[in-house]
């Protein structure tokens, strides 16, 4: 990858102009000590941890990947070194409890270090990325002694965690999983069977790995209401907290990948493996559920990573290469040739790019607060609305972030022209990692079929109509608002299309259910340009109010209401060949007999 730059000034223009995290954090704890000067230097500190220690080893990572000898894992040269650092200097626990051994400082201010930490090396992030996973498990459904025993070694990151669900025969239907948790005379479990595709599943940067494992139990009912949930660790931890003997699951071999190659993705063999039931039996995945927003919304941060580092790259180069002359006449007479930044053509697919890794972060973190809320917040009916936010715009943010993410990457190798596809420049690279994203934590269709389905059709729109009425009221106090109206126009009459759209699929799906997965994604996709237009209205309104108060950094913030006039004039008309899509309606997906589909 080019060199990283931590995005510093739109990082804090997103949490402190936009999003006043600095009021958000003092209403949820109810002191003062989060302030803008303690975040801002913790952004800082970790700005600096991200350029200085993982993005110099995010390429070799790739070149050299992770290695498999003898049922034994390395990673990629200075990767261990990097985890080192990032545990002395206390990053795993930032958002952890204080007594669990954490820092208790708020989940969003974790989701900003994670976003730099992915753009600067997505395949490192992973390692302590899945450790979130098995953390939150434990944090919300372990025994006091699971937590004593596991949890403050995962959040001190002296161990790592990983999430087991996926077999070679299923990933999105859990409901069919075949792995057996037989219970043994001491209270706990023999686990059998083979998982596929775990991340950070086995490495050398770590002791001891603490693997969540979801199994069935010998009396378990059919499909997802018979799937428990245990803790399987690597290397079994004894009575006084020393490690004992090796368990039962060893790693059979790791994937050759697309992208991602420095994170090792591992089949691990459980071969009747001590394991640990968490919550109650057979509701395993709903104590899944509890974090699974979470999840995703550092999946989606995926996406903005790749829309931020692609960008980074282009616009250095964009500035630098030469090619041709603008088309009103030259514009750097004193080169052979204008930078191709001139072109309009190049100007749109940079501006794309900004366009969605700006306005993704501002969901994210957005996203991440309501998090906040729904953990922390002291009022019933607020943690209610944070927490129907996060079920209507999670999948939003997951599939719509990674997909535009993945459309940046691909502009970035666009802006380089032949060279883009040459390994030096790490632009493909990007295009490679990111394309992982809109499939894991749920494909696209599927969080399409969520937010269709589950979030808005089963909600009777209710859900859809928590974030509208948003998106209104912000519409009608900024009406009279002479300053925004190009955007508080388009808003607000798109604002209320999205509710007629969705009544007239409503319409067609009670003749046909299958309507809904016919709309589905192009529905997610509409919905996301919607979303993604809030918050670029948002950020416009606020850096016209800093030009008004006469800003010295007039740069800045123009170029932030340029951009947002980009989005609304390039971008949002999309919407309008996503309606045109989603009318197109049912019958010319499912007329064809398979038979007919191929003749060979
Ligand atoms: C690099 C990598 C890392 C991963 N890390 C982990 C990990 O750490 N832990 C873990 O447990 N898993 C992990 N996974 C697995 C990942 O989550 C699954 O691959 C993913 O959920 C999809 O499951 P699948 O591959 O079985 O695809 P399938 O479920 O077979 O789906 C195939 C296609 O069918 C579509 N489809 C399926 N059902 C429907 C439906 N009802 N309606 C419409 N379309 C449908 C899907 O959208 C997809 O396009 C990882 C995978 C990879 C490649």
């Amino acid at each position: 990858m080019p060199d990283y730059k931590a995005p510093r000034r739109d990082i804090q223009f997103v949490m402190h102009e936009v999003l006043n995290v600095e009021d958000h954090y003092k209403a949820l704890r109810g002191d003062e000590e989060v302030n803008r000067d303690l975040i801002d230097a913790i952004v800082e500190e970790g700005a600096k941890f991200c350029e200085n220690e993982l993005a110099p080893i995010n390429r070799s990572g790739d070149e050299e990947g992770c290695g498999f000898d003898n049922g034994v894992v390395t990673t990629p040269k200075g990767f261990k070194e990097a985890y080192q650092k990032y545990v002395e200097g206390g990053w795993p626990s930032l958002s952890a409890p204080i007594e669990e051994g954490g820092q208790g400082l708020p989940n969003s201010l974790g989701i900003v270090m994670s976003e730099m930490v992915g753009t600067a090396n997505w395949s490192w992030g992973m390692y302590p990325g899945l450790s979130h996973g098995a953390i939150k498990t434990l944090e919300s459904h372990g025994t006091p002694e699971q937590k004593e025993r596991y949890l403050t070694r995962l959040i001190s990151g002296e161990w790592t965690g990983t999430m087991c669900l996926t077999e070679p025969h299923c990933g999105t239907d859990l409901g069919i999983l075949r792995t057996k948790a037989e219970p043994n005379a001491d209270g706990s479990y023999s686990i059998s069977g083979t998982k596929i595709f775990i991340s950070a599943g086995d490495h050398d940067m770590v002791d001891n790995i603490i693997h969540i494992v979801l199994a069935r139990l010998p009396d378990a009912p059919k499909g997802t209401k018979g799937i428990s949930l245990f803790i399987v660790p690597k290397v079994n931890v004894n009575e006084d907290g020393s490690l004992g003997e090796v368990n039962g699951v060893s790693c059979g071999s790791i994937e050759h990948k697309m992208g991602i190659k420095a994170s090792a993705t591992c089949v691990l063999n459980f071969e009747g493996a001590k394991g640990y039931l968490i919550g109650p039996p057979n509701r395993g995945l709903n104590c899944m559920f509890t974090f699974m927003n979470t999840a995703r919304i550092g999946t989606a941060l995926q996406g903005v990573a790749a829309a931020e580092g692609s960008y980074q790259g282009a616009l250095t180069y964009a500035k630098e290469r030469l090619a041709m002359r603008a088309l009103s006449g030259p514009k750097c007479p004193e080169k052979e040739a204008d930078p191709i930044i001139v072109h309009p053509d190049v100007r749109r697919m940079l501006l794309t790019q900004k366009a969605f890794a700006e306005g993704g972060r501002a969901l994210l973190y957005y996203l991440s607060m309501q998090g906040d809320i729904v953990e922390h917040g002291a009022d019933e009916e607020a943690k209610k609305l944070a927490d129907d936010l996060m079920a209507f715009l999670t999948p939003i943010a997951k599939a719509f972030c990674t997909e535009t993410g993945l459309e940046a990457a691909n502009h970035g190798v666009q802006v380089f022209g032949g060279h883009g596809f040459i390994r030096e420049w790490g632009m493909e690279q990007i295009v490679r990692d990111t394309r992982i994203a809109t499939l894991y934590e749920g494909t696209t269709g599927i969080q399409a079929l969520d937010l269709l389905g589950r979030k808005v059709m089963l909600t009777q729109g209710g859900l859809l109509k928590n974030f509208t009425k948003i998106v209104h009221k912000f519409c009608k106090e900024n009406a009279d608002n002479a300053d925004i109206a190009e955007f508080i126009e388009p808003l607000a009459a798109m604002n209320k299309e999205w509710g007629d759209l969705t009544t007239q699929i409503g319409m067609r799906a009670m003749a046909n259910q299958e309507e809904i997965g016919a709309a589905a994604v192009d529905y997610l996709m509409y919905s996301g340009y919607i979303t993604l237009a809030y918050f670029w209205a948002l950020m416009a309104k606020a850096a016209k109010e800093q030009l008004a108060a006469g800003t010295t950094e007039v740069g800045f913030y123009t170029a932030k209401v340029q951009t947002a006039q980009f989005y609304f004039k390039r971008i949002l008309p999309r919407t309008k060949s996503l309606v045109e899509t989603i009318n197109g309606g049912l019958d010319c997906l499912m007329d064809m007999e398979v038979d007919n589909f191929g003749f060979y």
